[in-house]
């Protein structure tokens, strides 16, 4: 069954915003962040709060940098199925059809599930360390 591209091209499009959404509001308390720990540093007693601020803005801004990779991703699928050069729905690894239920899930997946299964490991350790949503963003 061919895939319905132009449905692909919605999920990814909505996915697209979303991502640039999310990248600015991290982006937002990422400089808040990053000024409290400055302003911290001025202060004749650094407590733990300062610590924490730092180690707050660090996590911040990998997840930053994850959220972007994310978008690059997404934007690179769109242009694939835009200019005909991706074969979407097509493993990258094998070549086998990915089941339109996972493309659903996740438009942007350029791999079918066997192929993806030796990242589950770093995915598991994802969702346990951050939000299952950013998670999801980024598999
Ligand atoms: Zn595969």
């Amino acid at each position: 069954m061919p895939i319905d591209t132009e449905k692909a091209l919605g999920l990814l499009l909505a996915k697209e915003n979303w991502l640039i959404r999310d990248i600015q509001v991290l982006d937002q308390e990422f400089r808040k962040e990053i000024k409290a720990s400055t302003d911290n540093r001025h202060r004749t007693d650094p407590t733990d709060m300062a610590s924490t601020g730092h180690a707050n803005s660090s996590a911040r801004h990998s997840q930053i940098g994850q959220l972007k990779r994310a978008l690059n991703k997404v934007r690179r699928i769109i242009q694939g199925i835009e200019n005909g050069t991706l074969d979407y729905g097509i493993c990258e690894k094998c070549g086998e059809e990915i089941p339109d239920g996972r493309l659903e899930l996740y438009p942007e997946t350029t791999l079918c599930v066997p192929c993806k299964s030796g990242e589950e490991r770093i995915k598991k350790r994802l969702f346990a360390s951050q939000n299952g949503r950013l998670a999801a963003a980024i598999f």
